[in-house]
């Protein structure tokens, strides 16, 4: 291998694949990352940073800038649509586990944009845009990423390891075989962002409310400039249904009527899938993010363990880059499969559940229950170290 081929590749230009790019740097790692857009997204997707992430972002320089451009929220809310508020969760509790004892609401563009700033102007790495990596291979002591440009030509790129940070429909994923089992979540979420000023229109609603309802849960979520109101839909409409103009507009008026039209600054349908990849490291090949799992938003877990997932595999693979076996990064797979598994995906499921539940005496024993939990202090502390996902990384150094 080359000189120039010494390096890490990284698919994929996310919040993901650009965390372990800069922290690989950091370990004075040579990386190049390869994206597939013209640009990177700026479009509005997950908006939550919670505090380990954040924690980790600061160790990485990339926190000062984003949390200068987003809000702080120390308190996050649990409502039901009719009766108001049932318990309101409050993070400050968490002064002594973290740096940032709050949940930062920001765009994730505003991360990538920083992490993109930071390999700019950083000789030892590349980013290059409107390149596809089509597939990928590997011998026993590099890769090779097949990439298409967009006029439609192919070239082979040497590396030493890949990591596959490409997203949902991860072409790495492909490449390497892993299996993708799960299930698509029967709704297709709704995300519809305004000016509206819901926190002067509803008392004491927190910047971050989960709001249930037997008929139609709904999502507050206050971002810097807008609210972002999310909402389960029948999934056998199509995408210009869902988003059509009229419908749109009766739908906030159902949130809360106003008596006037409601200014739509973005709107967007997706489905959601709940899928954990069945292995995430193939030899020099690994798996990140959103390639590696998906879940639904609900407790805005996916990014944030996405960049959990990308710190760790960094800190692992810079080991084995100054000459630790291979085998350590298998830990990786061991330690992020399981709190995808058994924290992310159990928890965003069960929040769905508790959201979505219709049975009257479940619903009320749901509610009682995060009430006595936000009144008995222990109690309140140790669920807020769980939803902010502080305990899965704890839970973590006990796996082998
Ligand atoms: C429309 C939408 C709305 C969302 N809303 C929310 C939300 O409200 N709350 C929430 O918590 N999460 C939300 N998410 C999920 C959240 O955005 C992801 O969990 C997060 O972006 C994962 O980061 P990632 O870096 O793993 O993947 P991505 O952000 O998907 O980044 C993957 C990158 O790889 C590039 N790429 C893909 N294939 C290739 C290839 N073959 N070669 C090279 N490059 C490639 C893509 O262009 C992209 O830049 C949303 C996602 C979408 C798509």
């Amino acid at each position: 291998m080359s000189k120039a081929e010494d390096r890490v590749l990284v698919a994929g230009a996310g919040p993901v694949g650009l965390v372990a790019a800069v922290a690989l740097r950091e370990e004075g790692i040579p990386v190049t990352v390869l994206e597939a857009s013209a640009d990177l997204a700026v479009d509005l997707r997950a908006s939550t940073f919670h505090p380990p992430t954040l924690d980790f972002l600061s160790r990485l320089g990339l926190a000062d800038g984003l949390i200068e451009r987003g809000i702080k929220c120390p308190y996050w809310q649990f409502r039901d649509r009719k009766e108001g508020e049932v318990a309101t969760f409050d993070l400050s509790l968490l002064a002594e586990d973290t740096d940032h004892p709050y949940r930062l609401q920001a765009e994730q563009w505003k991360l990538t944009e920083a992490a993109r700033a930071r390999l700019d102007a950083d000789p030892g790495a590349d980013l290059l845009t409107e390149v596809t990596v089509v597939s990928a291979s590997q011998w026993a002591d590099h890769v090779e990423a097949v990439i298409r440009r967009t006029d439609g030509s192919e070239e082979r790129l040497r590396g030493r390891f890949l990591i596959g940070a490409d997203g949902a429909r991860s072409a790495v994923r492909k490449s390497v075989g892993a299996e993708f089992p799960g299930l698509t979540i029967p709704e297709i979420f709704l995300s519809l962002s305004t000016p509206f000023r819901y926190d002067e229109a509803i008392p004491d609603l927190a910047d971050i409310a989960y709001i249930s309802d037997p008929e139609e849960w709904l999502v507050l979520l206050r971002t810097p400039t807008l609210w972002r109101v999310l909402l389960p839909t029948d999934p056998s409409l199509s995408d210009e249904a869902v988003l059509d103009p009229e419908i749109v507009e009766r739908r906030l008026q159902g949130v809360l009527p106003t008596g006037a039209p409601y200014e739509v600054a973005h709107k967007t349908a997706y489905r959601v899938h709940e899928r954990v990849a069945d292995r995430y490291v193939h030899g020099r090949i690994f798996l990140a993010g959103d390639a590696a799992h998906l879940n639904n938003p609900l407790g805005g877990m996916g990014m944030n363990g996405g960049i959990h997932d990308a710190v760790n595999l960094a800190e692992k693979l810079s080991a084995v880059w100054r000459g630790a076996d291979l085998s350590l990064m298998d830990r990786y797979e061991r330690q992020r499969r399981k709190v995808a598994l058994e924290t992310v995906q159990a928890q965003a499921l069960r929040n769905r559940a508790i959201l979505n539940e219709r049975d009257p005496a479940k619903r009320r024993a749901h509610h009682d229950e995060l009430r006595a939990t936000a009144a008995d202090p222990a109690r309140h502390r140790a669920y807020v170290l769980r939803s902010s996902m502080i305990q899965s990384l704890r839970d973590l150094e006990s796996v082998a």
